[in-house]
């Protein structure tokens, strides 16, 4: 093998993604002198308008309410990192495992799923809105950083993580990316790594922002065996620890053990279907899993976490605002396209419906808040 950067790469595995097996890039540009084709991918995503945007986007409270909980910039991060340690422990790409990390919510609304059910409501006659594809619509049209093509040009297997999952009647539009959909294969180990990567971290940020929003209490999180295994391990080392440390070592704790155990339960998976190559890895079963019993303690969290966060009242309330900004900023602009600003008002002479989607998904939650506020109060620039 040989191509930028084949040096590094020359420790993966043979069924990792390498650079120079790339499918490669829609637009066909001269490689890099000295970086990876994956290399450049993440660093395209980080230098993307919509990556920074990321700071100012909901993951469950908006982004005004409190300086210390997660957004979705600060969530993307802890995916990424758990991504890449998870992707060196199996040696596959740590590069192009930290760009599809760095880019899987690119594509997310203003107010996070509150956000995306509303505007997917108003597009629901128009082929409806997925915040997953969306991201795809980000890096591969939306983005404009480039004389000679259309987003960032990024690489297939990128674009393959980033596409984690796609309605059939959507795949067969996207060609060549929606096929694995259609044929019921699997993406590659960096794609299914960031994929539990994200579960990882948002299980456990989420019961940290929980409780330190005071909506969670720590006698709750004792009822879950993920949680109480961890926090008992804490409590007996540490008798007398405040409950904010408490918190914090139990989290780490739970983090690590997922990761031990996704490590662990992957690498049999791996050595049992004895890919070679990652076209192998494609054609098996899923091979990035949890062992089964922590399937299930993750599955009991997640249950947990919708029924007593998400949909906890104080939420509630906020996601109920939210729905309603978005859905009013969309019909006010479909009513009137004159309202949009002059770029997507061009577009929208093409497809109405879709410039309208593109225009509130790629707003922040204060920036969405400030257009509803000049559409709608009165006294109002
Ligand atoms: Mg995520």
């Amino acid at each position: 093998m040989s191509g930028p950067g084949a040096h590094v790469e020359s420790v993966l595995a043979s069924y990792a993604a390498h650079s120079a097996e790339s499918r490669g890039r829609v637009h066909v540009e001269a490689e890099a002198p000295r970086r990876t084709a994956f290399q450049r991918d993440r660093e395209r995503v980080i230098h993307s308008t919509a990556f920074r945007r990321l700071e100012y986007k909901t993951q469950v409270f908006v982004n005004h309410e409190g300086d210390l909980f997660r957004t979705r910039l600060t969530h993307s991060l802890e995916v990424a990192q758990i991504a890449r340690g998870i992707a060196r422990a199996l040696r596959v790409n740590e590069d192009l495992v930290e760009a599809i990390a760095l880019a899987h919510d690119l594509g997310h609304t203003p107010f996070g799923h509150a956000g995306q059910d509303a505007l997917h409501e108003c597009m629901a006659p128009h082929g409806g809105f997925e915040h997953n594809l969306q991201s795809l619509r980000v890096v591969d049209e939306l983005e404009e950083r480039y004389g000679a093509f259309n987003g960032l040009n990024l690489t297939f297997e990128a674009r393959e993580g980033i596409l984690k999952h796609c309605s059939l009647e959507n795949a067969r539009k996207l060609g060549e990316l929606g096929q694995r959909f259609i044929a019921r294969r699997q993406p590659s180990l960096e794609a299914q790594i960031a994929n539990l990567a994200d579960e990882i971290a948002y299980n456990n940020h989420d019961v940290d922002d929980g409780l330190r929003s005071g909506l969670l209490q720590l006698a709750q999180l004792d009822e879950i065996s993920l949680f109480a295994r961890h926090a008992a391990t804490v409590r007996a080392a540490f008798p007398r620890l405040p409950e904010r440390r408490t918190i914090h070592e139990t989290v780490r704790r739970m983090i690590n053990a997922l990761i031990v155990d996704l490590v662990q339960e992957s690498s049999r998976r791996i050595e049992a279907a004895a890919p070679k190559t990652i076209e192998d890895v494609r054609s098996a079963g899923l091979l990035i899993a949890f062992s089964q019993p922590i399937r299930q303690e993750a599955d009991a969290l997640k249950t947990f976490l919708r029924e007593n966060l998400y949909r906890h009242y104080q939420v509630t309330r906020m996601t109920n605002k939210a729905r309603r900004i978005v859905r009013e900023l969309f019909t006010a602009f479909w009513d009137d396209v004159r309202l949009l600003p002059n770029d997507y008002r061009e577009r929208a002479e093409s497809d109405r419906a879709r410039a309208i989607a593109d225009y509130v998904a790629g707003m922040t939650d204060r920036y969405a808040i400030r257009e509803h506020r000049r559409l709608f109060a009165v006294g109002e620039v």
